[in-house]
């Protein structure tokens, strides 16, 4: 077993790495948006109203002076099912993300949104189509209200409580004395990275999005915050295409389907049962797991 404690160590700390790249992503989507209305950039169609099936068929991508990132990517996410990915650091799952939400186009391959060509949309108008929701997700300084409403920003105040409510926020923002006039600065201060995940989650469901791409908290988060962030998250992902950075087995395990990725390469894809019965790299990465809890 000793072969594989190095893949699973990596599997354990490479959510770091990639949760600040998205959050870095999640920020660039803000100055994209704002450049969006003076550049002509590639895709001129409105996404119009999607179920948010998502379809990688034979996608390559390649960053500048590196090779084969990403190999030969072939998936069906259905609508309104969650797929989890796995795989060591360096494997590409971020940049799987990120093509996925169009912040790079594939260098071969086409990735798809309800049958149509991704790169043929807008990436605002798609952007409006998803949300992220991650551990660390961007806060801006200005009050919690204006914080939930980032995720759209025609939602009256009503719309906002109703959100927070439906995200298990709203109990713990009215404990402060000014309720969703509470200021939070640009860190997040002041409120804990639990409470910082429902304030995300109730952004999301405000943005009402068809795709969703999330990833678990990893530090610590008090059990009851823990229990409000699962049921919130359920409510979220019903009925949504999700993608999901997971660290939990459990996690996987309810997943519709896993990507096993290594070396830009996707190696196995199933369910949980399916890629144990296979007897694969995930089954030997859900050994050493198990293992590694008992030692
Ligand atoms: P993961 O999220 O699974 O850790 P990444 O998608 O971040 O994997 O990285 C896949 C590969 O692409 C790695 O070899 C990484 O070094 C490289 N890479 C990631 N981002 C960039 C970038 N912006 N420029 C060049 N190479 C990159």
């Amino acid at each position: 077993t000793r072969q594989f404690t190095r893949p699973l160590n990596d599997l354990a700390n490479q959510f770091n790495t990639l949760l600040s790249a998205i959050a870095g992503a999640e920020r660039v989507f803000r100055i994209m948006d704002e450049e969006d209305e003076i550049s002509t950039e590639s895709g001129k169609e409105d996404a119009g109203s999607i179920t948010g099936e998502v379809i990688f068929k034979d996608v390559s991508f390649e960053y500048e002076g590196d090779q084969d990132t990403l190999s030969n990517i072939s998936f069906t996410a259905k609508s309104g099912e969650t797929t989890a990915i796995v795989g060591p650091t360096g494997a590409g799952k971020t940049t799987l993300i990120s093509l996925l939400s169009r912040f790079y186009d594939p260098v071969e391959g086409i990735v798809e949104i309800d049958g149509r060509d991704m790169t043929a949309i807008k990436r605002e108008s798609l952007r409006n189509e998803m949300a992220f929701v991650l551990q660390d997700s961007y806060l801006f300084q200005g009050t919690i209200r204006e914080n939930i409403r980032y995720g759209q920003l025609t939602a009256s105040d009503e719309d906002v409580v109703a959100a927070a409510k439906e995200a298990n926020a709203h109990s713990f923002i009215m404990k402060f004395p000014d309720g969703y006039d509470t200021l939070i600065d640009g860190e997040g201060g002041g409120i804990s990275q639990g409470q910082k995940q429902l304030l995300s989650i109730a952004r999301a469901l405000l943005r009402d999005p068809a795709i969703l791409i999330l990833d678990e908290a990893t530090s610590s988060i008090d059990t009851v915050t823990e229990i409000n962030i699962q049921e919130a998250l359920k409510r979220l992902m019903n009925g949504r295409t999700s993608f999901v950075i997971a660290h939990r087995l459990n996690t996987i395990r309810q997943a519709d389907q896993i990507l096993v990725l290594h070396e830009g390469e996707l190696l196995e894809s199933g369910t949980h049962a399916e890629l144990i019965n296979r007897g694969g790299f995930y089954a030997d990465l859900v050994q050493a797991q198990q293992e590694k809890q008992i030692v």
